[in-house]
């Protein structure tokens, strides 16, 4: 068995690589090539932490497995992260142990590979404004992702801390590009193209002030009762996402779902769009959401590369088990 510890993941995998990974697995999982197993999460009633399992199989990709971990918010005061996450593989053909994962880095360069790959698929072509809502950690790993889809010309940006607004003008600064902290309503004038990428459990963006012809990557909605956006404006939009089930239950789509304004017809996985037997975008003036949940397919995706890169590197260290 393999172990390719957490701090080797940043020389190793790349979000070109991750997002060749993740495209191919959503693919593989509108194909029927690749589920998800149902999700586990448990507050624990210890350490005030949430606990869970995301897993799955990929027949094409041959990655079965697990993503163990959590949310543990003491773990900052002690200088770590707050999330944890470790990736388990094992090989399908046997049920053997075949690799341990540092998890941390994978989850937001798979997560910010998810909305590169709706942009890459739904976004206008000649889309030259960004605009991001939310400035916390999975930010920068989300625009450094979006600029490689799209030539952007500039970056906008709202969040509801202000002060945390320097990551997102500090990661444009790193992308060559500019940024301009703006309010909502000139984001959504001026965005070609939007990531929401907050933990709010009220819209923050409101329907009218979107325009026509925006793409929105909504990616922050993760549980029961998050919500990023107005409900109405799923109803206006043409509704993508990775996994349908999530989406209505977890997802950003649960609210207009809940309200009678779509049904889980109204989606569409995007994998679907990649294998070309279902439309994206059809016209300029369509408004495209991507309602991006996080499935567990991505990690063990991006994890099985890890394992890949980090033999050829010679770093994976092997353990008998
Ligand atoms: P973070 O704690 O570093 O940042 C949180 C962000 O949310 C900040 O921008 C903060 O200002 C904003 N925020 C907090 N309270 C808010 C409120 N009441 N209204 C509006 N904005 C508010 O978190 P992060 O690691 O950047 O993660 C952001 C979100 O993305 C979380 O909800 C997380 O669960 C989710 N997430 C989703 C996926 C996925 O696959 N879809 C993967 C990882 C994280």
């Amino acid at each position: 068995m393999i172990i390719v510890p957490e701090r080797e993941i940043g020389n190793l995998i790349t979000p070109e690589a991750s997002f060749e990974a993740v495209e191919a697995v959503f693919a593989a999982m509108a194909r029927g090539d690749a589920y998800n197993f149902p999700v586990i999460r448990e507050a624990i009633g210890y350490a005030d932490a949430l606990y869970g399992f995301k897993s799955g199989f990929d027949k094409a990709g041959l990655s079965l497995g697990l993503k163990s971990g959590g949310y543990w918010p003491g773990n900052a005061a002690k200088g770590l992260t707050n999330h944890q996450s470790t990736v388990f593989l094992f090989d399908p053909d046997t049920g053997q142990p075949k690799a341990i994962v540092g998890g941390n880095l994978l989850t937001a360069l798979r997560t910010a590979a998810a909305s590169a790959v709706s942009i890459k698929h739904l976004s206008r072509k000649n889309s030259k404004v960004l605009g991001m809502v939310g400035a916390g950690h999975q930010s920068a790993f989300q625009m450094r992702a979006a600029v490689m889809q799209r030539d952007f010309e500039k970056v906008i940006g709202w969040n509801f801390h202000p002060e945390m607004l320097s990551r997102l003008a500090d990661t444009a600064a790193e992308l060559g590009l500019p940024f301009e902290a703006v309010d909502l309503d000139q984001l959504g004038a001026e965005a070609d193209v939007i990531i929401t990428i907050t933990s709010s459990f009220d819209p923050i963006l409101k329907d009218t002030q979107i325009k026509a012809g925006t793409h929105l990557a909504c990616m922050g909605t993760d549980t029961k009762g998050k919500q990023e956006v107005d409900a109405a404006l799923l109803a206006r939009a043409t509704v993508f996402t990775d996994e349908i089930a999530q989406s209505i239950t977890i997802g950003e789509a649960q609210h207009a779902v809940a309200k009678g304004l779509i049904g889980e017809g109204d989606i569409t996985e995007i994998g679907a769009v990649i294998n070309n037997t279902a439309p994206g975008r059809t016209s300029d003036a369509q408004i495209t959401l991507f309602d991006g949940t996080g499935v567990g397919l991505q990690d063990l995706a991006v994890a099985s590369a890890a394992v890949e890169l980090a033999v050829k590197a010679g770093v994976a260290i092997e353990v008998d088990m």
